[in-house]
């Protein structure tokens, strides 16, 4: 059975093929500069790279490139053969808790929660739109970056602010990347052979969270009404006391808009650094010892830390820390760094193994006497996707 895995942005769009249930990836790629001049994609298949251009004023046109490549190149013989498709859709609200097959209702629901998600959710609806209209017969499943965190209980979910926020507003935590944080515990249950486990997992990208898995459930994690909350990112602020914002309208006569821009776009690793929102950029200049790459370095990990402390509080010891997504699966100085803070808890990093684990390597970094075991493990929000999507489409 043929599963497209599709995760739709403003102007772009990536997709995977999967054979499934064996979860191989036939074809993937990437379409850029959707609605912009200069518009291209990529394409990997049998380790060939494929790159063209290609016009496409929507994602429309997209999807009708991806159709035509899938033809051509024999990955289907007819449209007929893909029987998923699944979407990554950022914010479900508290309503979604697990997968769904999208009707129209769930396509209006994706839409109403736009202003949760400006830059997402109308993105995600375009690339359904898209996909309904040029390979009709396939069923369309949401997965919802939200679903996995509604699991937090009320004392972990809501703030403290007036009742009525949240019951007409909906102001609460609702936590991101769920799709990854599920699949990086599983995984780690799996590598302990422990199915009841406290597991606390990094995803450390570009945006960035922290969460608390126990037994495979969410109890915690460190976004909250919008990705921005939590531990420092690449250009975004995480937890800052909100009185600066007014303090700041009112002195610099700044609008709010420009201080969420600033607090999203030009904060982070990029505003301590001055040097880039990109890891690789900043540990560069660590080598050449530039001060404000080395405090950009310890402002991120000492966010990280106080997560991880809190989680491990939280769930009274955990059975394993594990470090994901770019920085995570590709930064031995992020995860020493880190490590090593820990070490009051009776953490021992192993040097080597941390060293090795880069560029898509699975493994343990710590020594076997460390009192939490921390592993690396690459995520993969595309196979947990198409899973969710296979099981839905043979429901
Ligand atoms: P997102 O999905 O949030 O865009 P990713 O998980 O793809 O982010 O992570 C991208 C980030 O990972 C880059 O911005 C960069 O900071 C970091 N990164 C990637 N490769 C490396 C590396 N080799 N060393 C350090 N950081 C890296």
């Amino acid at each position: 059975m043929k599963i497209l895995s599709v995760n739709a942005g403003s102007s772009s769009l990536k997709f995977q093929a999967y054979e499934m249930p064996e979860e191989k990836i036939l074809i993937k790629g990437v379409f850029e500069r959707i609605g912009i001049d200069g518009g291209f994609y990529t394409l990997k298949i049998n380790g060939e790279k494929i790159e063209k251009k290609a016009d496409m004023p929507t994602h429309d046109e997209a999807v009708k490139i991806l159709v035509k490549e899938l033809l051509e190149r024999n990955i289907v013989k007819s449209l007929d053969e893909i029987e998923g498709i699944g979407h990554r859709i950022v914010h479900g609200g508290a309503h979604y808790k697990e997968s769904v097959i999208i009707t129209e209702k769930v396509v209006k629901d994706i839409e109403d929660l736009s202003p949760l998600a400006p830059l997402h959710n109308p993105a995600h609806v375009m690339g359904i739109r898209a996909c309904m209209k040029e390979i009709p017969n396939a069923i369309e499943v949401a997965c919802f970056d939200t679903a996995f965190h509604q699991t937090i209980e009320e004392d972990r979910y809501l703030y403290a602010v007036p009742n009525e926020w949240y019951e007409k507003y909906d102001i609460r935590k609702y936590g991101f990347h769920g799709t990854s944080h599920k699949y990086v515990s599983e995984r780690a249950a799996e590598l302990l052979d422990k199915k009841y486990s406290n597991i606390i997992v990094c995803h450390l990208g570009n945006g960035g969270s922290v969460s608390a898995v126990r037994d495979g459930r969410c109890v915690d994690t460190s976004m909250g009404f919008t990705p921005n909350a939590g531990i420092v990112m690449g250009s975004r602020c995480g937890d800052i006391d909100y009185s600066i914002i007014p303090y700041l309208m009112k002195k610099t006569g700044m609008s709010i808009d420009e201080i969420d821009t600033i607090l999203n776009k030009k904060s982070g690793m990029l505003a301590i650094s001055e040097i880039s929102s990109d890891f690789r950029d900043i540990e560069a200049k660590i080598s050449v010892r530039d001060h404000k790459a080395i405090l950009a370095h310890y402002l991120y990990v000492n966010s990280v830390v106080d997560y991880i402390a809190k989680y491990y509080v939280e769930l009274g010891g955990a059975d394993a820390i594990c470090f994901t997504a770019g920085v995570g699966e590709n930064s031995p100085h992020v995860r020493r760094m880190i490590v090593d803070r820990l070490s009051c808890l009776g953490l021992k990093l192993d040097r080597d193994k941390n060293e090795e684990m880069r560029f898509g390597k699975e493994g343990l970094i710590t020594k076997e006497d460390s009192s939490v075991p921390c592993y690396v493990i690459p995520t993969d929000e595309e196979v947990m996707i198409a899973r969710d999507t296979y099981n839905l489409s043979n429901q």
